[in-house]
């Protein structure tokens, strides 16, 4: 048997009910062979064994009191993966279905996505099973304080630099930052994704919206091709969507479609993007306020999404962004964008496509860039707030904007590089995966067996 067999068998034996781990790692792997077969030191270092294994997985006991004073536990979670190249970095996920598979497969694609930003970021993610949704501003509050009462022992500024993901944005890291501040009388840059007036950066908020763009434009680029006056389809109404969507107006593109968990709206005339920022992160709603505000909007309840398809990827686009959560579009979805003209599928959230659709993508031959490279410029940016806060020096918005284009673009040749390298030309899943793993693998073997 293949060692990337080995390897696919290994993680399936030992963790039998992680299935999001198993096909994040599947999805890796394979991807890894050209590289495993021309260069025998990674086998031999058994650096795909040590890769599976995080450094440490923290499980954790969240209790808080709600409003009416009744006594709630949930579960919390740390999974530091590998710190070869620098310190664990990776969001923390606040949403009902947030177990250890999930935090395992976003932890493990963040070691390769953060060595792909050419910062010093090793990989790591956290969470916990807490839903967001209905809670008081003061619920929110106790949930993330108690939260951080176990937490604050395993982060520091160059051990460990959580930040959001879903169901955690800026209100979250403000209470989680107050509470670690309180516990260790220290002022650190230990979380990013902070408010400007206490060490936030510029562009974070919109940085992986905006990267995930930046990333689709280099893609098409190539193809002579560009976003100016095309239609895109969008999914999620969260901060990638909405900035995605932001950048992708900018651009003079026409985003037509949003989504959430319980539906999605198709707007001919084009996302009004500050109706949605009102719902989404003012009122924090469901998009079915959406269509009472426009007229040329349609709304369909997840209830009636025809059996496995997702409708957002029907609707004919040029582009499309899945910016909502893992596994949101399947190859039948994948058969129906292609089928309909699209040339150009950008991934904002973390493994939106399934491997099936993956592979449509790519024997068509379309644009298609990877969630690990498409939505690095997040935590690239979060890696510029750790910049600006050792160096006590905030930079404008048009500074940091012009780094993270940058990236983005450094990302993309690097990865379309390497999948030439490899002869693979245009396969940015192969050119990303061994990009960042070779700098990873490679740091491991120099720091030796430990
Ligand atoms: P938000 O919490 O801001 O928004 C998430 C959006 O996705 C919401 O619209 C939410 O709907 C929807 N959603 C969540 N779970 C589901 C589900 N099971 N089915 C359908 N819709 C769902 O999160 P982000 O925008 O930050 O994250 C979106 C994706 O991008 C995730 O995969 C995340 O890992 C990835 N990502 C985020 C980065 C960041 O900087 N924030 C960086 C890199 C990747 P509802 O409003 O109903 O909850």
């Amino acid at each position: 048997m293949s060692y990337v067999n080995n390897i696919i068998n290994l993680v399936k034996e030992k963790y039998p009910e992680q299935a999001e781990f198993h096909q994040a790692v599947k999805e890796v792997v394979e991807s890894l062979e050209p590289i495993l077969k021309k260069c025998n030191k990674y086998e031999n270092s058994a650096i795909l064994e040590r890769l599976i294994i995080p450094d440490r997985e923290i499980h954790f006991r969240v209790t808080w009191e709600d409003d009416n004073g009744k006594i709630n536990v949930n579960r919390g979670y740390r999974i530091e993966f590998n710190s070869a190249i620098g310190p664990y970095k990776g969001g923390l996920r606040f949403h009902p279905s947030v177990n250890p598979s999930i935090i395992k497969f976003l932890g493990f694609e963040q070691i390769f996505k953060n060595s792909l930003t050419t910062l010093s970021m090793g990989g790591g993610k956290g969470g916990s099973d807490f839903d967001p949704k209905g809670k008081s501003n003061n619920e929110i509050m106790r949930f993330c304080q108690a939260f951080m009462n176990e937490l604050f022992r395993h982060i520091g500024a160059h051990t460990d630099v959580p930040a959001g993901d879903i169901g955690v944005g800026g209100r979250e890291i403000g209470y989680l930052f107050g509470q670690y501040r309180k516990l260790t009388n220290r002022f650190d840059g230990v979380l990013t994704g902070k408010a400007l007036n206490w060490g936030g950066s510029l562009v974070r908020k919109e940085a992986t919206g905006y990267g995930c763009v930046y990333f689709a434009q280099e893609m098409l680029r190539q193809r002579g091709e560009s976003l100016d006056g095309k239609i895109c389809s969008v999914s999620g109404s969260g901060n990638v969507a909405i900035y995605t969507i932001e950048k992708l107006q900018q651009l003079g593109a026409k985003p037509v479609t949003i989504s959430d968990s319980k539906g999605m709206v198709y707007d001919k005339d084009g996302i009004d993007l500050e109706l949605l920022k009102e719902i989404k992160e003012v009122k924090r709603v469901s998009l079915e306020e959406y269509v009472k505000n426009k007229s040329s909007a349609q709304y369909t309840s997840i209830k009636d999404y025809p059996k496995g398809k997702n409708p957002v990827w029907h609707i004919p686009c040029f582009a499309a962004f899945p910016s909502a959560t893992q596994n949101e579009l399947n190859a039948d979805d994948a058969e129906a964008l292609i089928k309909n003209g699209c040339i150009c599928v950008s991934e904002g959230a973390n493994m939106p496509s399934t491997i099936e659709a993956v592979h449509k993508f790519i024997s068509a031959k379309i644009c298609y860039g990877p969630g690990k490279a498409a939505n690095a410029g997040g935590v690239a940016v979060s890696g510029l707030e750790m910049a600006q806060n050792a160096s006590m020096t905030p930079w404008t918005f048009e500074y940091t904007d012009k780094r993270l284009h940058q990236i983005m673009e450094d990302i993309f040749n690097n990865a379309s590089q390497t999948a030439k390298e490899f002869g693979e030309e245009g396969n940015l899943v192969i050119g990303a995966n061994i990009a960042g793993f070779r700098k990873v693998a490679d740091a491991m073997i120099d720091q030796g067996v430990i």
